[in-house]
C-alpha cells in the first residue's frame, strides 16, 4: 500500500479533547451544552448512531435529553416534542434521527427545528446561510471531511475537488464549502451524479476525491490520478461469510486498488464515520457558546 491513511478515529479523538476544555469551561460558567436527541422507532442501524451520539455526550459532559418514541407516532406529536425542546433554555442541539417513518414528513420535522438550535445544519436557513458563506452550523459529515482534509495537511485551495454524489446531506454542502472564498475552500469543485455519462474521466482529474454515493467499489484505483487524496463518505454492507455477522462494511471507494494509487486515503469504517459525531459535538459546543453570548448582551 502506498497511500498514507487517515485514521479518523484518531483525528475525532483530538477535536473532541479540545472540545472538552470549552465543555467544562461553559458549565463553571452555568451554561452545560445540552443536546436533545429524538429517535422514531427502532431501526438497528438509527439506534446504533443514536446510542453512540448518547455516549459520546456523556464522556464530554454534555446533556443529553433523550426522547424515544414508538413507530406510529404521529408527526403532531413529534412537531409538539420538537416544539418543547426548541422552548428548552437547556437544550442547544436539536437531533431527529433520520429516516423517519412514512406517516412523517422528514421535511416539515426539519423546518419546525429552531435554526439556531439545528445543530445538523439541515434546516433551509442554515443551508441558505452556508451557500452565502455567512456564519450557520455546517452539516456535519462535509464539516467532518473538511477536518480529516486539515488533519492531513491537504489545503483545497487551487485544488481541483471531485465529489461523487449531491445528496442534500453529504454531496451539496461539501461543494458549497469547498468552493467557499475562505481558507477551507478555495477549491475548484466538481460534482457528479447518476447521470453523470463517464465518472472516470471526472475522478481522473481529482486531486481530492470524495465519493459519498453509498455503493460498494463506485470509484477503483484505476479512476483515481496518481497522488490523489482520496475521502471515502460511503458505508456499504457486502456479504462476508467469514463474519459472524454475515456481512462487512465498505466504502464506495475500492480500498485494495485505491490505496495503490492515492497519496492519502480514508478506511471504513473509522475514516469519516467518527467525525460526523464528533462535528455533531462540535456544533452543539457552538450552540451553547453562542447562546451564552447572546444572554450576555
Ligand atoms: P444518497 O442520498 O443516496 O445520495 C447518493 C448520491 O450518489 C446521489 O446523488 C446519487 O446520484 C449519487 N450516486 C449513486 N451512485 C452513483 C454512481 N454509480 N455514480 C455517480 N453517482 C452516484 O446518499 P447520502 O445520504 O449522500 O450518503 C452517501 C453514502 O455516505 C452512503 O453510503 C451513506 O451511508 C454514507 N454516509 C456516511 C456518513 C458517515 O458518517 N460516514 C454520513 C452520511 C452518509 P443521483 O442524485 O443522480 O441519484
Amino acid at each position: 500500500m502506498a497511500a498514507k491513511l487517515l485514521e479518523g478515529k484518531a483525528i475525532a479523538q483530538d477535536i473532541r479533547e479540545r472540545l472538552r476544555g470549552r465543555i467544562e469551561e461553559l458549565t463553571r460558567q452555568g451554561t452545560q451544552p445540552g443536546l436533545g436527541v429524538v429517535l422514531v422507532g427502532s431501526d438497528p442501524a438509527s439506534s446504533t448512531y443514536v446510542n453512540a451520539k448518547e455516549r459520546a455526550c456523556e464522556e464530554l459532559g454534555i446533556k443529553s435529553v433523550d426522547h424515544r418514541l414508538p413507530e406510529d407516532t404521529p408527526e403532531t406529536e413529534l412537531l409538539r416534542i420538537v416544539d418543547e425542546l426548541n422552548r428548552d433554555d437547556t437544550v442547544h442541539g436539536i437531533l431527529v434521527q433520520l429516516p423517519l417513518p412514512d406517516q412523517i414528513s422528514a421535511d416539515r420535522v426539519t423546518m419546525a427545528i429552531d435554526p439556531d438550535k439545528d445543530v445538523d445544519g439541515f434546516h433551509p436557513v442554515n443551508l441558505g446561510r452556508l451557500l452565502r458563506g455567512q456564519e450557520c452550523f455546517w452539516p456535519c459529515t462535509p464539516h467532518g471531511v473538511l477536518e480529516i482534509l486539515r488533519a492531513g495537511g491537504v489545503k483545497p485551495e487551487g485544488k481541483h475537488a471531485v465529489i461523487v454524489g449531491r445528496s442534500n446531506i453529504v454531496g451539496k454542502p461539501l461543494a458549497t464549502m469547498l468552493m467557499q472564498k475562505n481558507e477551507t475552500g478555495n477549491a475548484t469543485v466538481t460534482v457528479c451524479h447518476t447521470r453523470t455519462p463517464d465518472l472516470s474521466v471526472y475522478t481522473r482529474q481529482a486531486d481530492i476525491l470524495i465519493a459519498a454515493a453509498g455503493k460498494a467499489a463506485t470509484v477503483t484505483g484505476d479512476m483515481l490520478k496518481p497522488g490523489a487524496v482520496a475521502i471515502d463518505v460511503g458505508v456499504n454492507r457486502v456479504d462476508d461469510a467469514t463474519k459472524k455477522k454475515g456481512y462487512r462494511l465498505v466504502g464506495d471507494i475500492d480500498f485494495a486498488s485505491a490505496s495503490e494509487v492515492a497519496s492519502m486515503i480514508t478506511p471504513v469504517p473509522g475514516g469519516v464515520g467518527p467525525l460526523t459525531i464528533t462535528m455533531l459535538l462540535a456544533n452543539t459546543v457552538l450552540s451553547a457558546e453562542r447562546h451564552r453570548e447572546r444572554r450576555g448582551r
